[in-house]
């Protein structure tokens, strides 16, 4: 059960990412989070992070964003970085994380998953079986219902670390 909630890599941001060595490993599909995995909870897409994209898809690698947010706030984002996306995407379910393959044309070989929550994120993209990269959250400021879902997310943070470093 445990193993289904931990990430395969835990970094501070996406600048952290080593896109070539995915590429290499054969990843052709990013499927991503938006806030606090990419810009802060709500924030528009800058420049910074327009520019990331657009390095990703010079490498070849296609993008699809998803999230729980509405229509409103994914669509506008996910047009200035021109990735595909998916809206009200109900993560942990499975269904959305298939679609974004299917949206990409890439497998779960090929598909690497990016973002910031555990109970969400990460546990929806391991139980697809894509691997993950889980990013520090943005900012620290975030909703009750998600600052709920931080302390345990912190003890499995700390279970994973000490498995790792053995
Ligand atoms: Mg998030």
């Amino acid at each position: 059960m445990l193993n289904k909630l931990y990430p395969d890599t835990y970094l501070d941001s996406v600048d952290d990412i080593d896109f070539e060595m995915y590429y290499k490993k054969g990843i052709r599909g990013i499927v991503s989070d938006i806030d606090n995995t990419l810009v802060p909870h709500g924030a528009p897409a800058d420049e910074h992070i327009i520019k990331v994209f657009e390095k990703i898809h010079g490498m070849g690698i296609d993008t699809c964003l998803i999230s729980n947010n509405k229509k409103l706030r994914v669509e506008p984002f996910a047009k200035a970085v021109n990735s595909k996306f998916i809206y009200d995407a109900h993560k942990p379910s499975r269904e959305s994380y298939k679609k974004a393959m299917e949206l990409m044309n890439t497998d779960k070989e090929s598909t690497l998953f990016i973002g910031d929550q555990i109970f969400t994120d990460i546990w929806g993209a391991n139980r697809t079986g894509i691997e993950t990269v889980m990013l520090k959250q943005i900012d620290k400021k975030e909703e009750i219902q998600i600052i709920l879902k931080r302390i345990p997310e912190k003890l499995i943070l700390w279970l994973w670390k000490r498995k790792v470093r053995k």
